[in-house]
């Protein structure tokens, strides 16, 4: 059973209740996770409370030294930690390294907690009175994560909160704990003092319990849009700090003047890697005219075909399996609704693979999607391809603009001036051209708008560290004798 981590030491949950970890490549077991009670999320918050008061007091210089050791540690375990994230979650290793790579590039930019934290100060803003602006920590922050990034998006938060001086508790995903269990013995070894961070397994109990807790002063939520709703509006109810990230629907344009095969090969990337498991995978290509369409729907097929799906750990496998058996049967469905209402199925990838026990769904085509079906509305979570076309550069940009989601947004072209008409008129806040998984690093913003976002300040970069602090502004007037001057 998967332990949490609580006050610097490894414990049992106190709940009875657990969910199985398994591999998505084979249906394995591989541990067992505890569904956390309100008496684990109670235990870690108090130790985290306490330990607060000396944290915060400690100069910033010296509190980012565990993190400079962190990041040591992690290129040693670089590619353990990979292969954990492909054994729980089921992405190429290739990927997984990926994404550890940018959890490390999370714990590198919170290292520069000197720079980002420095305030401000005018002298004179009246005679012989100045004032300073400082940064100041707040208290306790918490995270809760989704499956999908296990070994990236815990590092979005918990660096910028507990270097700019907050403590933490970290709620990760049921799903896949066991690559934050590798990461927590890093962070152990790492040397940060005891309680300053967290780890609390499990589920909705231990959210509901963390949006509420009365010494939490904010909360930092990635999942699935109705979830990110309900943490923003339970959690802002009794006065914290949120941001909550939600789903996505990401669009891509195609216009004419764009390098065909570059796009073809890009969009289909986006929407295959990590098997479509991600916030930021395209998922509708609108073709604007025929005869992008027609090229798209020809290339998009044999470039598809190609792709050689099966275990994340076979070097020979550019997509790994989905997450579960639920989760390609919610794919499957999505797919055959699509074609009941339309959609012509070019290449259909529903039988997964031969000889194969796991959870795979093989790239799937659809053409003739239009705006109205259920699978161009519906985040989808999967690899599929959908293929769609517009008359021109607005009706795409209008028919993305109506999606309830604003994650991402991708164009194809060679036009600047088209590119700064799309970056200028489109919804999501995350716009790629001729990019197709236009993620920010770690020293940008990262978050997108509408149903994809729900708060006012988003995650990592400044904003990060805007999030985890107080601005406190002091005006000073020092009396003196009058007889100096
Ligand atoms: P999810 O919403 O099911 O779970 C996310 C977290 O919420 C988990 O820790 C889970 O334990 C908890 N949770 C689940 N149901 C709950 C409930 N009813 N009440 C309280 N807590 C609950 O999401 P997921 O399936 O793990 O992740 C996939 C989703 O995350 C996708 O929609 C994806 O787009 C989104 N995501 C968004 C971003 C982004 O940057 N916007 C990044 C990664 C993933």
């Amino acid at each position: 059973m998967i332990q949490n981590y609580i006050g610097g030491q490894w414990c049992e949950s106190v709940s009875k209740d657990s969910v199985e970890v398994f591999n998505p490549a084979n249906g394995e077991t591989l541990d067992r996770c505890p569904l956390g009670t309100v008496a684990d999320v109670d235990q870690a918050v108090q130790v985290a409370k306490k330990a607060y008061v000396s944290w915060r007091q400690v100069p910033v210089i010296d509190r980012v030294q565990p993190f400079f050791k962190l990041k040591a540690l992690m290129e040693q375990e670089f590619e353990s930690l990979a292969k954990m994230v492909t054994l729980e979650h089921g992405k190429t290793f290739v990927e997984a390294k990926g994404s550890v790579r940018r959890g490390i590039q999370m714990v590198e930019t919170a290292c520069g907690m000197p720079s980002l934290l420095k305030g401000e100060f005018s002298e004179d803003i009246a005679a012989g009175i100045d004032c300073q602006a400082v940064k100041s920590p707040m208290g306790v922050f918490t995270a809760i994560v989704p499956f999908n990034f296990p070994a990236m998006v815990p590092f979005w938060f918990w660096p910028f909160a507990v270097a700019a001086g907050n403590t933490f508790v970290l709620k990760p995903s049921e799903r896949v704990p066991m690559t934050q269990v590798k990461i927590f013995e890093l962070i152990e070894k790492a040397g940060f003092p005891k309680g300053v961070i967290n780890m609390v397994h499990g589920g909705k109990d231990v959210v509901n319990r963390l949006c509420v807790h009365p010494d939490i002063e904010g909360v930092s939520f990635v999942g699935s849009t109705p979830v990110a709703k309900h943490v923003y509006q339970t959690a802002t109810a009794t006065g914290k700090r949120v941001q909550s990230l939600g789903g996505a629907k990401n669009f891509m344009v195609v216009l004419p003047d764009a390098d065909m095969n570059k796009s073809v090969n890009t969009s289909l990337e986006s929407i295959t890697g990590c098997a479509g498991e991600r916030c930021l995978a395209g998922s509708v290509v609108i073709c604007v005219g025929d005869e992008v369409y027609s090229t798209f729907q020809d290339k998009m097929v044999q470039a598809a075909q190609k792709m050689t799906v099966g275990d994340g750990l076979d070097p020979k496998v550019n997509m790994g399996p989905l997450v579960s058996k639920e989760a390609k049967d919610r794919v499957c469905g999505l797919i055959q609704r699509a074609v009941e209402q339309g959609a012509k199925l070019l290449l259909d990838g529903r039988k997964g693979v031969d000889n194969l026990p796991g959870y795979f769904l093989k790239p799937t085509v659809l053409a003739g999607v239009t705006a109205e079906m259920e699978i161009a509305q519906v985040e989808v979570f999967g690899p599929v391809v959908l293929l769609g076309k517009s008359d021109n550069f607005e009706s795409a940009i209008t028919w993305l603009n109506q999606s309830e989601y604003a994650n991402t947004a991708s164009l194809f072209t060679s036009s600047g001036a088209a590119a700064r008409d799309f970056s200028y008129h489109v919804n999501p806040s995350m716009i790629g051209i001729n990019i197709g998984v236009p993620a920010p690093m770690a020293f940008y913003s990262f978050g997108g708008s509408k149903d994809s976002f729900f708060g006012d300040i988003k995650a990592h970069g400044d904003k990060g560290v805007d999030f985890y602090t107080d601005t406190k502004v002091t005006i000073f007037r020092w009396m003196k004798d009058s007889s100096i001057w």
